[in-house]
């Protein structure tokens, strides 16, 4: 069935905050808005809605560049549900200057890392289950999500103590999230491959990026974007299954999703990888039903043009969060960054450190090794590094997809 839904593309702004001179904050928001036509269908058939965001850290541009690629995508797709899009998230840490490069991956104020302000108070999970263990699944999805928004709009307009600039920005991109079903929040690492945050029970749906690594991580929240969509579900998924009414996590009313999208490096943009992230997302959406796919088979294709989105054929290495590891520097040096992104890597070293104050008498150079295969993921920016900086992360006990 092909099916094309009437939408309305919506550009808007939104106030994050102010600066001391009194400057607005803004962040556009753009939007596909389509008439709801289903009326009464189950939640099996229901086109979940999408909220794409970039560039919450200030330095991991690329996400604006995928959803510019989106946006000109989506014009010739058949959208089936509201998609909203996000870029500069984050106007302060967009902004956040010194010499060269972008800071903006802590609020400057306080230290805290900007993707680590979201609201989620699990408190109030087991009340409402069981509140509300006879409801029928269709109250249970409304009265839910009304009650995160609501949490959220006390602390938006009802809170006599304010909140601190991260906080505003957090919870007012939040607000468009939690009316989303699939959630996409566009990071980058340092220097990194690109690799993407699948909560455990949507690992189906990493196959349908064209991420070659994936992170299988599990229900804490600690303060992310991701987290902060999945995390409540999932709670509340489990609440109800401990008063033994039982939901499937991803499923019905459960069929939430949120990723963390890391593009590659930060401070680039390249509309061209741009191009092929956001044929990866649709390949995503597609799957998921957001974006019909064009399979009238009577239209020949042209050259160049393609039925639909589909995945890339590509081995896929994922591991649980736990097995993620950080490398830290056994000393301070110059590196020379040696490992290969996305490889698995046996026993070789990661990295070479030059010790210029050694030379002549000790040892200028000291490998840096592993006693174990692991696939290097990113690498610490800088080649200057002291005794203790993070310098590589790696997958240790992955597996294929
Ligand atoms: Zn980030």
């Amino acid at each position: 069935m092909n099916t094309f839904k009437a939408n309305t593309f919506k550009k808007s702004i939104i106030h994050m905050g102010e600066m001391a001179s009194g400057a607005k904050l803004t962040v556009p928001v753009y939007s596909f808005e389509v008439e709801p036509t289903d009326q009464g269908a189950s939640f099996e058939n229901k086109v979940p809605n999408v909220y794409i965001q970039a560039n919450m850290h200030g330095a991991e541009v690329q996400g604006n560049a995928v959803i510019f690629q989106l946006l000109e995508l989506l014009k010739n797709c058949d959208i089936q549900s509201n998609i909203t899009l996000v870029p500069y998230a984050n106007p302060v840490a967009c902004n956040h200057k010194n010499g060269e490069y972008t800071l903006g991956r802590f609020d400057p104020i306080t230290g805290v890392n900007w993707n680590r302000m979201y609201h989620f108070d699990e408190m109030v999970i087991a009340p409402f289950a069981e509140r509300n263990i006879d409801a029928s699944d269709a109250e249970i999805q409304a009265k839910f999500q009304e009650l995160l928004l609501a949490q959220i709009e006390q602390k938006l307009d009802h809170n006599i103590w304010g909140l601190t600039t991260g906080q505003r920005i957090a919870y007012q991109l939040q607000r468009m999230a939690h009316q989303a079903d699939l959630v996409l929040d566009l990071h980058t690492g340092p220097i990194a491959s690109k690799h993407l945050y699948c909560p455990e029970y949507a690992k189906a749906s990493a196959s349908y990026f064209d991420i070659p690594h994936t992170l299988l991580i599990p229900n804490d929240f600690g303060g992310a974007m991701d987290e902060s969509t999945f995390c409540p579900w999932w709670s509340l998924q489990e609440a109800y299954q401990k008063l033994g009414r039982n939901f499937v996590m991803g499923k019905g009313i459960f069929a939430k999703e949120s990723f963390t999208v890391e593009l590659g490096s930060q401070e680039q943009i390249d509309l061209a990888v741009a191009h092929q992230d956001a044929l990866s997302i649709l390949s995503y959406l597609q799957y998921k039903g957001v974006i019909a796919q064009k399979n009238d088979n009577s239209t020949p294709l042209q050259n160049g043009q393609s039925n639909g989105y589909f995945p890339q054929e590509m081995t896929r290495y994922a591991c649980y969060l736990d097995d993620y590891k950080a490398l830290y520097s056994p000393m301070g040096g110059m590196v020379d960054y040696l490992a290969e992104f996305g490889k698995p890597l046996p026993g070789e070293p990661l990295a070479r450190i030059l010790r210029m104050d050694n030379y002549g008498d000790g040892d200028p150079l000291h490998n840096v090794c592993l006693d174990r295969t692991v696939i290097p993921i990113l690498h610490f920016a800088s080649a200057s590094v002291n005794q203790g900086t993070e310098l590589y992360k790696v997958f240790c006990n992955y597996f294929e997809l």
